[in-house]
């Protein structure tokens, strides 16, 4: 009896395995075309001054339209296109689309903002990723002011002088380096202090149980601290409440993102709420 359940099991497990297997192999293999198809859109979330409300940089977030899946998310994706080596053409015309894209909003607002875009550690692997960088600054007339790149801090474990070496290469272009998902990687202080970064973007995890969880508070606000005090800039990710904005703004924090201000929009969208025609407009 028991070899016979066994087996039922086995047999059902192989099928449910079957299914996932076909589908990340379908779903590796469309990825593939994707890009040509498309099928690929960047949408832009909102960075907010916490104590103005005004627009101080958009994060660049990638979406997938898959033609029968639909919608797919980037976590599923990203790290398929990591393992295949596709990251590396998704990840430039990434950068590209993004640059041309703050240029055209740049012409909507007066104030200057940065545009940040992730990057995989993978993406890293490859020497030329600066003279990358240069040439799209160049061909969409982007000041490199403008754009940021969000690393983990994985990247320095992987592959430490190597990626060192790029690091201060990108800074040299005059762009702003950010630690994504701050406090949530396995990364010591000992590499915080040796990466030319500037931005340290606080994990969600850590925002999301505030005011509440003491730990999380304890942890924000040494992170906030921490940064104030090494001179970098310092900004919370997936602000939800404004009870989370409130304590944030009191601990010091002084820039933020999250559903409670902007869900990711398509660039359109972005010009339309925040552009100066929208902001000087009259209320009817
Ligand atoms: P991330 O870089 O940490 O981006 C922030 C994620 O949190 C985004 O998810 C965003 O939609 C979500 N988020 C923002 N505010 C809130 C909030 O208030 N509440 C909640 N629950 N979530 C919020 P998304 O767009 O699904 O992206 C997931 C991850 O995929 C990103 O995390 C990033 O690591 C990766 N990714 C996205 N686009 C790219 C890309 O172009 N290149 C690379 N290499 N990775 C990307
Ligand atoms: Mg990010
Ligand atoms: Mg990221
Ligand atoms: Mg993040």
């Amino acid at each position: 009896r028991a070899k016979h359940v066994g087996r039922n099991t086995y047999q059902f497990y192989s099928a449910e395995m079957n299914a996932e297997a076909h589908r990340a192999l379908t779903l590796e293999h469309d990825l593939r075309q994707a890009l040509d198809r498309g099928e690929l859109k960047l949408v832009y979330q909102p960075q907010i001054d916490l104590k103005s409300g005004a627009l101080v940089g958009i994060e660049a977030l990638l979406r997938w339209n898959h033609p029968q899946e639909g919608p797919i998310s980037p976590a599923e994706f990203i790290p398929m296109a990591e393992e295949t080596g596709l990251i590396v053409s998704i990840g430039r015309w990434v950068l590209l689309q993004a640059c041309r894209h703050a240029a055209k909003l740049r012409q909507h607002l007066d104030a200057p903002f940065r545009v940040a875009v992730n990057l995989s550690a993978r993406q890293f692997d490859d020497l030329g990723l600066a003279a990358t960088v240069k040439s799209v600054l160049e061909e969409t007339e982007l000041p490199a002011s403008f754009l940021e790149l969000e690393i983990t801090e994985g990247l320095m474990i992987d592959n430490y002088s190597n990626s060192l070496m790029l690091l201060h290469k990108l800074r040299d272009l005059g762009i702003t380096l950010a630690i994504d998902d701050f406090g949530t990687g396995y990364s010591s202080l000992s590499y915080l202090k040796k990466m030319p970064v500037q931005v340290l973007k606080i994990d969600r995890s850590f925002v999301q149980d505030l005011p509440d969880d003491r730990d999380d508070l304890a942890i924000t606000s040494t992170i906030i601290l921490m940064a104030r005090q090494l001179g970098l800039q310092v900004l919370a990710e997936g602000i939800e409440t404004s009870e989370q904005h409130q304590f944030l703004l009191n601990s010091g924090c002084p820039v933020g993102q999250g559903f409670l201000f902007d869900r990711p929009l398509p660039l359109e969208e972005i010009i339309q709420r925040y552009s100066q025609e929208t902001l000087t407009a009259p209320q009817l």
